[in-house]
């Protein structure tokens, strides 16, 4: 199969063709339709395997096909700052002709200033992808609101909860609707991974590369 199978809209097959991307891996042809059906996902997959766009892709269609824009559409977490900037890499590949805005949110140096992703965030955003400490600082201080996420994606969930960032994950979905699409990517399923699927996934499909 190829890309053009999923019937994307035309501004994201424009981004997917500019970026060399014509043939899906297999967790991207698995991933794909179960998250444009809107269904929780929980997928084991190591990194390399094409699992960034395997979410990126569904997700970005569903922002570009809505009627209606929501404030922030999307959080994705991940445990560093290299990840974080990784993912707003392909964000911005892939978006590139859809319009959707994205801001990466992490802690430390690197001219990521604390005030420089408040004003970011305050002129509003689809996709946020952050590192749990630095989003929490903006949560609680008023900046970001989440009121009407509608998907949240854990990446690389089991190095975050090896950081130990289960209570700031925890502490981030409270500020969630309930009514949210969650898709959990991990590349090893320890029994703490299965916990914390069972707290915040709703009869998610699971799929293993
Ligand atoms: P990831 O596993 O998400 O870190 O992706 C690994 C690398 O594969 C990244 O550099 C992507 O840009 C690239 N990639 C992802 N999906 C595809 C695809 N379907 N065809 C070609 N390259 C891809």
């Amino acid at each position: 199969m190829t890309f053009t199978d999923f019937n994307f809209d035309p501004k994201l097959q424009e981004g997917l063709d500019s970026m060399g991307f014509r043939k899906p891996t297999p967790i991207q042809e698995q991933a794909i339709p179960i998250i444009l059906n809107k269904h929780d996902l929980i997928a084991c997959a190591q990194t390399g395997t094409g699992k960034t766009a395997a979410y990126l892709l569904p997700i970005m269609h569903q922002i570009c096909v809505a009627k209606e824009k929501s404030l922030v559409n999307t959080l994705i977490l991940a445990p560093t700052r290299e990840l974080v900037q990784q993912i707003d890499q392909q964000t911005e590949g892939l978006a590139y002709f859809t319009g959707i805005s994205s801001i990466s949110v992490y802690g430390g140096g690197d001219g990521a200033s604390y005030e420089q992703q408040r004003r970011s965030l305050n002129e509003g955003v689809d996709i946020i992808i952050a590192t749990p400490g630095r989003l929490i600082a903006h949560l609680t201080s008023g900046v970001v609101k989440l009121s009407q996420l509608q998907h949240l994606i854990l990446d690389e969930a089991d190095r975050m909860l090896d950081m130990g960032f289960y209570d700031d994950i925890v502490r981030i979905i409270s500020y969630l609707p309930q009514n949210r699409q969650t898709l959990l990517f991990s590349a090893t399923m320890p029994p703490k991974i299965r916990t914390l699927s069972n707290k915040i996934l709703r009869e998610p499909e699971q799929i293993n590369i």
